[in-house]
């Protein structure tokens, strides 16, 4: 945009002040959010492809503003991971969905609970002490702890994601590759890292709306199969009817997560449905 002439110049240079000013209020009210204790977290249900029980949860985070009311992440957390703000608020999470999980598990035996991490919170220099710390102070089981990374986020850079992850799976805890497919693909990284599950992301799910749709039902088996080969769990997310729990169930995936479930609830909430599961 630079060459065009002047006032295309311009243009861009006011064009960029907007997006710098925007930012940098978006960056100051979330800073007064987090004093103010304005983020909550929401919990998905994942259950076993055969529905006989809740496996788990994943924690969702939620700015429950106080004019504006819910706003979703994909509104807020780039910007915290471009500020950098993302490192208190990941702790923050970190140490919220550690005392859920410490209470869950004692009250729903196995049930684990996972939890989304940005790029800059792995590759922080602090964020292996900080996490022995929360692991400690909240007393969880790191049994009962999944982290979700993505692709994208390894390969910002591979060799200290891989000796983090080390350290991470060393104490316990497992992690799962999310939005599986729809990043760098890198199959050989995929066998190198410590990754103990798969998960299958939503759109290869929605794609499928039933038996006429041979290709991808293929490609989802495949997944399905490659994830087992390399001794993962395959989870899959946005499973929203019933003929998706067919296809799933049908290949030997483990878990399901979805709207055909649940989508993400309050704790509360959370607490009922897995005590009344399954309904029918
Ligand atoms: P994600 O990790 O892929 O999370 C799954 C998203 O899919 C969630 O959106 C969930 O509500 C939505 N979803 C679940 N089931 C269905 C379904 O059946 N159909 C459809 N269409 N959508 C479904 P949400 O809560 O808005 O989160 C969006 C993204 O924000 C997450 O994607 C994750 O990348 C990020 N995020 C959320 N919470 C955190 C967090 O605590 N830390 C970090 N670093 N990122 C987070
Ligand atoms: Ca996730
Ligand atoms: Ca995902
Ligand atoms: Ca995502």
């Amino acid at each position: 945009a630079k060459a065009k002439g002047k006032g295309t110049f311009q243009y861009f240079e006011a064009h960029m002040n907007v997006e710098a000013q925007r930012r940098i209020e978006l960056e100051t009210k979330l800073r007064r959010a987090l004093e103010n204790g304005e983020f909550v977290l929401c919990y998905q249900p994942k259950a076993d492809v055969g529905l006989s029980g809740i496996t788990g949860a994943e924690a969702l985070v939620r700015w429950r503003h106080p004019a504006d009311g819910m706003i979703a992440p994909d509104r807020f957390i780039p910007v915290a991971e471009e500020t950098g703000l993302i490192y208190p608020l990941g702790n923050w999470i970190l140490r919220t969905a550690f005392l859920q999980a410490k209470a869950w598990a004692a009250r729903f035996p196995g049930f684990r609970l996972a939890i989304n991490l940005s790029a800059r919170q792995l590759l922080a220099d602090e964020f292996i002490a900080d996490l022995a710390d929360i692991l400690r102070e909240t007393g969880v089981s790191p049994q009962s702890i999944e982290l979700e990374i993505t692709e994208s986020l390894v390969m910002h850079d591979i060799d200290t994601a891989t000796r983090r992850l080390r350290s991470i799976t060393a104490q316990g805890i497992r992690i799962a590759m999310d939005d599986f497919g729809t990043g760098y693909s890198s199959l050989s990284y995929l066998q190198k890292l410590p990754i103990d599950i798969l998960k299958i992301d939503r759109s290869f799910i929605q794609e499928y709306t039933g038996p006429q749709d041979v290709e991808r039902a293929a490609l989802i088996k495949a997944i399905i199969a490659m994830g087992r080969s390399l001794n993962m769990r395959v989870v899959a997310e946005g499973v929203e009817t019933a003929q998706q729990l067919e296809l799933l169930s049908r290949h030997a995936c483990d878990e399901i997560q979805g709207y055909l479930l649940s989508p993400a609830i309050s704790a509360e909430q959370l607490e009922c449905y897995c005590a009344d599961f399954p309904q029918r």
